[in-house]
């Protein structure tokens, strides 16, 4: 008999705490999980699949217009935001049901409370007012938006507002140039909000390929979107039922509303975790090591909280990871050295692997880049291009790094991501028959290395 409630307490029952729990539970461990909110975590119900259900609400208003060159003609359109809002929340009620009772079914009891950290060995249940032991405490609480200190941010909203808008506004600004600002700027764009995106860098998405960056840039400026780059907010005030923004140069500007994605920081203010010993970091993200234990040997940590590759996907297998190492006997780390990602911005960016600039850092590469308007553009009249780009070892021929921006970027990323994970060679893609006529198949025609200029620089 164990001296403990539990062999593994679970503090979040988001992608990573799930993942964690169902596996121990299913090598015989007794697993409790602790959710303060819903079950399912950033992902499920404030991120990811809410998201990319507004990514597809969003494409309509271009597809209808798109459809005239095909010969259809679309009736009258309107946009009801209220039915989107209520159909995406019945089927997230339906996922949030699914990963309750998959938990249920793994023998993972849930605890609908707020939990803290007392010590090494014990969690303190907010909500029941009482404290739990267990052999071993994970901490899968992930992030929340971080909100910059600006004189009227309380005018502004964030992502997690953004899903749950009584209206849709007239107006929108949207401040950040990371994942979440392109993507709500597109989503926000494409439902018909006069939409302007302002970034306080000379180029947004600051990390990604600086080529995937600039025709980003043009691409959605072609879309309406009022993309500012070097720009940024020094005041928000709210007058006559509008918002007056500051910006730093002085300019003012008017919208109906603000949302910043800005960033988001780790949970972990207040959770007990200093206290019972564990190492935090600057923007108090908990240190891990490769097995994703914690400075205190009974403590371990995975997803967003800890701050290593802030992706569902990469909180899923690290939470698998700690459960098939601690619990089922098997030595398994998390690679997160090639993680392939798609940026679900209108057009949408896939990536895996180093960028130019990375490879160039070290050593000799070649290139191979092609910008081009797909086959549907030709009769749909849209102007969109499509970009992709290979960045290969000159000494190995290995490709290492692909980067694509346009329709189906993620799908296609995601199978690409399968050749550069497993360090295949350029002349390897050159040997795989294409698909024609598909877009992917220019990733493995590419014959001619790139010489010139292909785009220009973003001014
Ligand atoms: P990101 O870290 O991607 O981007 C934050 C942006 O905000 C950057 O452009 C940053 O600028 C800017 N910024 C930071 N602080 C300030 C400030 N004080 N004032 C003005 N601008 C500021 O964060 P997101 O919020 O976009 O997304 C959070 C995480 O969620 C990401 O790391 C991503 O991993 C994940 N995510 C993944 C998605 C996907 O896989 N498709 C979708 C959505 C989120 P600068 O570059 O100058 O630092």
């Amino acid at each position: 008999m164990s001296k403990y409630n539990y062999d593994l307490f679970v503090i979040g029952a988001g992608s990573g705490g799930v993942r964690a729990a169902r596996i121990a539970a299913s090598y015989g461990a007794k697993v409790g999980v602790a959710e303060e909110y819903r079950v399912g975590g950033t992902c499920v119900i404030r991120g990811c699949v809410p998201k990319k259900l507004f990514v597809y609400a969003s494409h309509y208003s271009e597809e209808f217009e798109e459809a005239a060159g095909f010969g259809w003609t679309v009736g009258e359109r309107s946009f009801d935001w209220k039915t989107l809002v209520a159909n995406k929340d019945k089927e997230i009620d339906r996922l949030n049901g699914i990963y309750i009772r998959n938990l249920e079914k793994a023998g993972v009891e849930i605890i609908q409370s707020r939990a803290t950290v007392r010590d090494a060995h014990t969690v303190r249940l907010e909500a029941e007012d009482r404290e739990v032991t267990a052999e071993r405490i994970l901490i899968a609480v992930g992030a929340t938006p971080y909100m910059p200190d600006v004189p009227g941010i309380e005018h502004a909203i964030s992502s997690n507002e953004a899903f749950h808008l009584e209206e849709l506004p007239k107006r929108i600004v949207v401040v950040g140039g990371g994942y979440i600002a392109v993507e709500f700027a597109g989503i926000f764009n494409g439902l018909g909000v006069e939409t302007k995106q302002l970034y306080r860098g000379p180029l947004f998405m600051r990390g990604f390929d600086d080529d995937l960056r600039e025709m980003l840039a043009e691409e959605m400026m072609k879309k309406g979107v009022g993309l500012r780059m070097n720009s940024d907010i020094a005041s928000i005030v709210k007058k006559d039922g509008e918002l007056e923004l500051t910006l730093t140069s002085g300019e003012i500007l008017k919208t109906d509303a603000v949302m910043y994605a800005t960033g988001r920081i780790p949970l972990t203010r207040g959770l007990g975790l200093e206290e019972a010993g564990v190492k935090l970091g600057k923007s108090g993200q908990v240190i891990v090591d490769e097995y994703s234990k914690t400075s205190v040997d009974s403590i371990y940590a995975v997803g967003d909280v800890t701050d290593r590759a802030n992706l569902t996907p990469v909180a899923i297998r690290e939470g698998h990871a700690f459960a098939d190492t601690v619990y089922g006997g098997k030595d398994v780390k998390v690679d997160h050295s090639i993680i392939p990602t798609a940026v679900f911005s209108q057009p949408e960016m896939g990536t895996v692997g180093l960028t130019e600039a990375q490879a160039r850092e070290r050593g000799e590469i070649d290139l191979y880049k092609t910008a081009f308007r797909g086959l549907k553009n030709t009769l749909s009249g849209s102007q969109e291009r499509t970009f992709m780009k290979l960045v290969v070892d000159a000494k190995t021929d290995k490709v290492l790094g692909v980067h694509i921006l346009g329709q189906g970027a993620g799908e296609l990323i995601q199978a690409v991501g399968i050749a550069v994970t497993m360090g295949a060679t350029k002349a390897q893609f050159d040997a795989t028959i294409a698909v024609h006529p598909t877009a992917a198949e220019e990733l493995v025609t590419l014959r001619e290395k790139w010489q010139a200029p292909l785009v220009k620089a973003a001014s």
